[in-house]
């Protein structure tokens, strides 16, 4: 394994900003077909403009799977980059028995876990998505998820290692938590902090919480589960289509619903990439990941999963039979698909 740090981030030429990859297959998917793939740099300003250090994004052009194809850039290694490139410390270098300078144990435990991951997050903003708006497709938002949105100030050699990995997408972090639980071992999962905005520090895990143990009422958690979906609302232009999803798992003896009309799905500037995903031929369920409240229909005989903004929805294909190993991350599903 790679003991440099994981690229998180890289500049795409098309859209001339530095994107994290979930941005960027949000983005790829949000354009008008056909598509062509997009061009990375190096998020480094020397690498990008003297070198033309070109990065490779995987799998950012295949929509999101909940078995495999973890979406990820990687080092190509054509390519040389600067020598104050952040990308390209090798931290092992710089070790003395397996700590960076100041480093406690339990410090350099988590750095080495999450060089694991393809990206992780040290704080969740959930509020700050939300507020943008405007914007056309394309344009990926009005600030990039991304540490400035600019290109890197080059973090040096020798120069202390505080990289904020802070962001308010949901779909970054519900990508950084799904590798972590399939990759890292239960240790390393455990040893993941999330810091949130607003409440403070906690364990990545507690910042998730599966539906079967959901209650009625706000809960500031990311509630998530397996759903199907049961029927597309409205008229008009496809990818503008309500939509309503049942989830597996019963609350209170009651089924759970989550329901997106189709003026929320028309005001969304990704619903494109929504509607793709919904239109999975071949998914048999979806994984939901949500920022909302349950709530009693007002029948009291379900219960509704609301979210106010679509950009606290993350949906994620899936299929019963076991899907083929990702080639690039040798990721498989193993948790079972339904329930994990
Ligand atoms: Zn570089």
């Amino acid at each position: 394994m790679s003991t440099r740090t994981p690229i998180t981030r890289a500049y795409c030429v098309q859209l001339g900003e530095v994107l994290s990859i979930a941005e960027a297959r949000r983005a790829f998917f949000s354009l008008p077909e056909p598509r062509s793939r997009f061009r990375f740099l190096c998020s480094n300003e020397r690498c990008d403009l003297a070198i033309k250090a070109e990065v490779t994004a995987v799998n950012y052009d295949k929509r999101p799977n909940d078995t495999y194809r973890i979406a990820h850039f990687r080092e190509n290694p054509k390519y040389d980059h600067a020598p104050d490139c952040e990308w390209m410390i090798d931290e092992d270098a710089e070790e003395v028995d397996g700590k960076l300078p100041g480093e406690t144990d339990g410090e350099a435990f988590l750095r080495k876990a999450r060089r694991k991951l393809h990206d992780y997050i040290d704080v969740f903003d959930p509020t700050a998505e939300q507020e943008k708006g405007g914007g056309s497709p394309g344009e990926t938002n009005g600030g990039s998820d991304v540490p400035g949105g600019s290109r890197g100030e080059g973090i040096g050699r020798g120069k202390k290692v505080s990289r904020s990995h802070k962001t308010s997408s949901l779909e970054r972090l519900v990508e950084c938590y799904r590798q972590a639980r399939l990759e890292l071992s239960e240790e390393e999962f455990k040893a993941m902090k999330l810091k949130i905005v607003g409440e403070g520090e906690i364990p990545l895990s507690w910042y998730f919480k599966s539906i079967a143990y959901a209650k009625v009422g706000g809960s500031s958690r990311v509630i998530h589960g397996g759903a199907s979906l049961v029927r597309r609302y409205g008229a008009g232009n496809d990818q503008d289509l309500g939509f309503k999803l049942r989830f597996f798992d019963w609350v209170d003896k009651k089924p759970v619903f989550l329901y997106v009309s189709k003026e929320q799905m028309s005001e969304y500037r990704f619903r494109r990439y929504l509607d793709g995903i919904l239109r999975q031929p071949d998914a048999d369920y979806f994984r939901v990941f949500a920022l909302g409240e349950l709530s009693l229909a007002p029948k009291g005989t379900s219960i509704n999963l609301e979210i106010s903004d679509l950009k606290q929805l993350v949906l994620i294909p899936g299929h019963k039979r076991p899907a083929a190993t990702d080639v690039d991350t040798g990721a498989v599903e193993v948790n079972g698909a339904l329930k994990a």
